[in-house]
């Protein structure tokens, strides 16, 4: 029997949604083990966020708050996290910047196996075999880990966000264990956020992405769209690089991967390396003017056109709708 520990990701005293996949992964996870999972939620807000959490069955929420927890700095997060997770033989959280910082320190200091980035997990004779992809989503890695405490990320995109199911669980405040020695060395400077009106883009029901055939008039032309669809802005590492869109709106490989109800790829090619942060989205639309694009393979619709022309046509067909 084991216990699985999520730990949560807590913006201005909010769960992150990225928490409830990790919270989807336990649910699947803990009964399989025979045991319960508990919710560690951690940081600045921590105690009005553990309010949020309460909701989806878990058999504690344990809280932890402290004055040097005010910033996100891993150093003086993992001593607890990984304190706390020793008395569990799962500690799993969501694979966004937060956890994949985070949790990898976890993992070193309890010693743990870390299986990173799980788009699956089966019960396997008492223990959980993982589905990891590799090689840009070219192959799938099994594996299991055998250490008394594993650690694990899960893919955003591959578990359905958990929803609340009215429950009440118990909160317990937790000591916070003090910075890790590596911490002296590291000072928390700022935190810049990029604001948008915009959904997150790993979050949005609709991802509008371009690629380097916009050149200048990316803006000009995604703009509308998005605004008519309600949609987030995603981008080609291309366009990134040749500094048409921010690089925090990067989808794929090296960048966010996304998996909307609709993604729009206009002017993208379809290198694997994008495919890779994209194809599971639900409905693929791709305009391209180059029929033989490796995009069209994954493309649920396709449009051989030129963007410049078509896509203020589909703007104006949208608003007349
Ligand atoms: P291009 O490949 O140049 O494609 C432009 C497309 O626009 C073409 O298909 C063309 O037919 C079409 N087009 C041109 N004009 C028009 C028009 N007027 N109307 C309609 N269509 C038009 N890439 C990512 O996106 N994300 C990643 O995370 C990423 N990580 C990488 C990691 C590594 C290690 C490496 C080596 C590469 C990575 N790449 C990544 C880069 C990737 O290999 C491609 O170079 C990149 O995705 C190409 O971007 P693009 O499709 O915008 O540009």
């Amino acid at each position: 029997m084991a216990d699985v520990l999520v730990v949560a990701e807590v913006a201005e005293g909010k769960l992150k949604k990225t928490t409830h996949s990790a919270i989807t992964f336990a649910q699947k996870a803990a009964p399989a083990l025979g045991g319960t999972f508990s919710i560690l939620v951690i940081g600045d807000g921590a105690g009005k966020a553990a309010a949020e959490a309460q909701g989806f069955g878990a058999a504690k929420i344990l809280v932890v708050e402290d004055a040097s927890l005010k910033s996100y700095v891993a150093e003086r997060y993992a001593p607890t996290v990984a304190a706390v997770g020793k008395g569990f033989g799962v500690v799993v959280g969501t694979a966004s910047a937060y956890g994949k910082d985070l949790l990898p320190r976890v993992a070193a200091r309890l010693g743990a196996g870390y299986a990173s980035d799980i788009t699956e997990v089966t019960p396997e004779n008492g223990n959980l075999r993982y589905k990891r992809p590799m090689f840009a989503g070219n192959a799938f890695g099994i594996c299991s880990i055998t250490t008394p405490i594993q650690v694990v990320s899960v893919r955003q995109s591959a578990f359905a966000a958990a929803e609340p199911s009215g429950g009440q669980s118990a909160v317990e405040t937790v000591a916070y264990a003090g910075p890790s020695k590596a911490a002296e060395r590291v000072e928390f400077v700022s935190f810049d956020q990029v604001k948008s009106a915009r959904p997150e883009l790993t979050e949005a029901r609709v991802v509008v992405s371009g690629g380097r055939a916009l050149k200048e008039k990316f803006n000009q032309v995604l703009d509308p769209l998005a605004d008519v669809l309600g949609a987030a802005v995603g981008a080609s590492r291309a366009a990134c690089d040749a500094g048409y869109a921010p690089s925090d709106l990067q989808v794929g490989q090296t960048g966010k991967i996304v998996a909307p109800q609709l993604y729009f790829a206009i002017g993208i090619s379809g290198a694997i390396q994008h495919l890779a942060g994209m194809k599971g989205s639900k409905v693929i639309v791709a305009i391209n003017k180059d029929a033989d694009a490796p995009i069209f393979q994954v493309a649920d619709y396709g449009l051989v056109a030129d963007l410049f022309a078509t896509v203020p046509e589909l703007v104006k067909g949208i608003q007349a709708a």
